[in-house]
């Protein structure tokens, strides 16, 4: 019964959008077209699928996709395709859960949850249940399709692998007061691709759910209003423009009165947020599990072959929990392996072609679409991306992650935190001139870092990362991470 209701509602949805391909942000529903292909991007709340997911994927990439399979930085998985994907495949995503039931929200952001929520030993509560329950609430409440595309929520556990300081529109971070669980709350209301931040309230864990939907309910309402009183307004408003329009007290205020009751206010906490993650997915690691552990596996440039997902898939089945994990940083992680079985299970990533190390060059890449993907990009991150790896690769063995970011252009998609070293792509005065990029270290006035060049060849960026990586390997004072260190003030 449950299947046909979805169908039926596909089918209302697909005589509107079946496979629109008019969407500035990509869904399953709304694929954009791309000059590699028609671009669909699957939502995987908390970055979870399951083997059998993966196998009907799968299928699809290989009957009409280009063989591959993308990571994105919310753990979204994204597919290119020749063609339009047919309602037969999308019913078929549906049923498999690779798809919503209700398209109409299909499209909002997916949720982001640590991933390594539930297994991690220093997590203070395990968020994947809250993650589900929010889905369904999404999923059972179509009047939020009104919402931007944009509308973004993550649960953040206290895991060692920290997603509280990606950006969202709503951030509920789980501290521990007296022996019990509350969740802070956190709302982006800073510019494009900043951290949320604290806004003062403590909510008990068991009102999570209620207080989340207040808060959209309100936000909704909002949406409803601005488009009513604006026909010609093309988008809806992001919830960082009411927080600007009414401030966060009025905001607030408002869901209180909805909830009918006031929200406790969060006593100042020791700010440990966000500094939690980097690369430390990687590898092999305890699980809070007794004897179980979880292998984090490098997924260059997010992104991997039908073969490969295929194999990782399979080891999940055979060693794991049947599932994988996709991370923000673009990688997969393999759950609840025996310890008897971690050799076997690295000899056959190894054998897919994939390393499970930190410090492998690709570990700590990240590149946007860049112009085979997207219209406004100025270079071809991707490639030149793979070409400064495997320079890496060939001239230096990194002894720590380094994190170098290539954005196409200013709107930096790929990776809103800083980097270690930034490229990003600039527009070139004559076209027939070699593509370009201004090159970015460490901490510095702007947004991707400190400018050491205004202009380099992209034809010349392997041999300059290289040298960069050489100087703060050798040059590195301590434990300091490139952000801080002298090489970020080197010229080479
Ligand atoms: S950063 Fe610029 S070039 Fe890259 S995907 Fe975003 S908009 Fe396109």
């Amino acid at each position: 019964m449950k299947a046909r209701c979805a169908f039926i509602g596909l089918l209302i949805f697909g005589i509107f959008a079946l496979q629109s391909t008019t969407a500035i942000c990509p869904s399953l529903f709304n694929a954009t077209s791309a000059e590699d292909g028609i671009l669909s991007r699957i939502r995987l709340p908390s970055g979870l699928i399951t083997s059998m997911q993966c196998d009907a994927l799968i299928q699809v990439v290989n009957q009409f996709g280009n063989g591959e399979i993308q990571i994105t930085n919310r753990a979204n998985l994204q597919i290119r395709t020749s063609q339009a994907l047919s309602l037969k495949v999308l019913q078929d995503f549906q049923d498999y859960g690779l798809a919503s039931s209700n398209p109409s929200i299909d499209g909002l952001r997916n949720i982001m949850a640590s991933p390594t929520a539930g297994i991690d030993i220093h997590a203070k509560i395990n968020t994947i249940p809250f993650v589900k329950q929010w889905n369904l609430y999404l999923v059972n409440h179509p009047e939020l399709e009104i919402l931007s595309n944009k509308f973004s929520v993550c649960f953040d556990g206290g895991e060692t692998i920290s997603v509280s300081d990606r950006p969202n529109d709503i951030c509920l971070v789980a501290v521990e007061i007296d022996r019990e669980i509350y969740f802070n709350l956190y709302l982006g209301i800073g510019d494009r691709g900043e951290s949320p931040s604290a806004v003062n309230v403590l909510i008990p864990s068991q009102q999570v759910l209620e207080v989340l939907a207040a808060l959209t309910e309100i936000y909704r309402d909002y949406t409803e209003q601005k488009l009513n009183q604006n026909y010609s307004r093309v988008r809806p408003p992001r919830l960082r423009e009411l927080l600007h329009d009414w401030g966060i007290e009025r905001y607030l205020q408002s869901v209180e009165e909805k909830l009918g009751y006031s929200l406790r206010p969060s006593p100042p906490l020791p700010q440990e947020r966000g500094v939690r993650s980097s690369y430390k997915h990687l590898g092999i690691h305890a699980q809070k599990q007794s004897k179980l552990f979880y292998i984090g596996v490098v997924i260059p440039l997010g992104r991997l072959t039908s073969h490969q997902l295929q194999g990782l898939g399979i080891l999940a089945k055979q060693y794991g929990s049947g599932a994988l994990r996709l991370t923000p940083w673009q990688n997969i992680l393999i759950t609840d392996i025996l310890e008897r079985n971690i050799e076997q299970v690295t000899r056959e990533i190894k054998d897919l072609g994939l390393s499970i190390s930190a410090n492998h060059p690709y570990a700590a890449i990240a590149a946007c679409s860049g112009s085979k993907g997207c219209k406004a990009a100025l270079t071809d991150t991707q490639a030149d991306a793979k070409k400064v790896a495997a320079h890496l690769e060939n001239c230096i063995q990194l002894d720590r992650p380094i994190n170098i970011h290539f954005s196409g252009c200013d709107k930096s998609c790929a990776q809103h935190h800083p980097s270690d070293i930034a490229l990003v792509g600039i527009q070139r005065q004559d076209p027939n001139s070699p593509e370009a990029y201004r090159v970015y270290v460490g901490d510095g006035d702007t947004n991707f870092g400190r400018e050491i060049y205004a202009e380099y060849a992209a034809k010349d960026l392997p041999a300059l990362i290289v040298q960069l990586s050489q100087v703060y390997q050798n040059q590195r004072s301590d434990s300091k991470s490139f952000k801080n260190n002298k090489a970020k003030n080197d010229k080479i």
